[in-house]
């Protein structure tokens, strides 16, 4: 029961149609830490630069985020800043700027090198990789990215994929990816590359979890007040893996609640800029949202 997480951490400036916010805390690595943290202990590898504040590392430290791997560097941490329009499963990137992470070079503390559950959160897949040859005898590898890399690195993104037994990205990053615009047919050539299993992010619409042989369509909640969808994505991942992870069972069963858990907390992270709404999160809000997605997707067999 050990998960190990490497990405990124970042500053985000970001504008929807409901406002904007200049250099809130984010990163797929951030995002996704704060949301596994409610399911399971996390092993954080990442750098920061100087600029980082320490109330957040120290938040992230209260909520049992190990922060062994976390390298702090002297320069400016990562910066991306993007806006999206009414439709706000796209993010449009206007800016992205790597700073620390020009020269990082993610160590997996010897404490870390026997995780059995690893998330390769968004960050360049040649880092991605380094991970994945860091650690042991994992029991599941999963794998995100971004069209960032998929046009600036895409061999060295699909030898990443090579090595993973899962990869969670969005719809849109499959349809690019795969050079198809059919999302079946695009999953089966990611399949090909490596992974046994997709899990496709569909933004506001859902979920689909797909093997060689089945597909599993979870729904997307219809939520009346979206703020910020930045972070779904991997907090989608931090619910998944953390579920997988605290239950030890990768029973089709289970990665199927897996999938519900992620939407339930992707659907409560979008209700706030930054991660602010996970900041306050309970235990009992996390349960009856599962029932409302249980509800939301229920009908008889005939
Ligand atoms: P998402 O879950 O897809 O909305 O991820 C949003 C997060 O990804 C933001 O907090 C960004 O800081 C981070 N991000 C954006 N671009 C990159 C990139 N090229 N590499 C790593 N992280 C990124």
């Amino acid at each position: 029961m050990s998960l190990l997480v490497v990405g990124s951490m970042a500053f985000d400036s970001v504008k929807t149609p409901f406002g904007e916010r200049e250099g809130a805390i984010g990163g797929s690595a951030t995002y996704f830490s704060v949301s596994a943290s409610y399911f399971t202990e996390v092993r954080l590898v990442a750098i920061v630069g100087s600029d980082f504040p320490q109330s957040e590392l120290d938040f992230l430290a209260e909520r049992s985020v190990d922060l062994a791997g976390l390298e702090r560097s002297e320069g400016e941490t990562f910066k991306w800043k993007g806006e999206y329009g009414f439709d706000l499963n796209t993010a449009r990137t206007l800016d992205t700027q790597l700073n620390v992470f020009q020269d990082f070079r993610p160590q997996v503390p010897d404490a870390f090198s026997e995780s059995e559950y690893v998330f390769l959160a968004n960050i360049d897949p040649e880092l991605q990789a380094s991970v994945v040859e860091q650690v042991k005898s994992p029991r599941l590898v999963a794998c995100d990215t971004m069209n960032f890399w998929i046009e600036g690195k895409r061999d060295e993104l699909v030898k990443t994929f090579g090595m993973v037994d899962m990869v969670v990205i969005n719809e849109g990053e499959v349809r690019e990816l795969a050079g198809e615009s059919n999302v079946l047919k695009a999953s089966r050539k990611i399949i090909e590359m490596g992974p046994s299993t997709l899990v496709v992010k569909q933004g506001e619409y859902g979920a689909l979890l797909i093997q060689e042989d089945s597909v599993f369509s979870a729904p997307g909640l219809l939520l009346e007040d979206i703020y910020d969808p930045t972070g779904a994505g991997d907090t989608f991942a931090g619910g998944f893996m953390g579920y997988l992870s605290s239950e030890e069972d990768m029973s089709d069963a289970s990665l199927r609640r897996a999938v519900i858990f992620g939407s339930v907390m992707a659907s409560f992270n979008v209700e706030s800029f930054s991660y602010d709404r996970l900041r306050v999160l309970t235990q009992t809000e996390i349960e009856t949202r599962y029932r409302q997605f249980s509800d939301l997707a229920s009908f008889d067999r005939i």
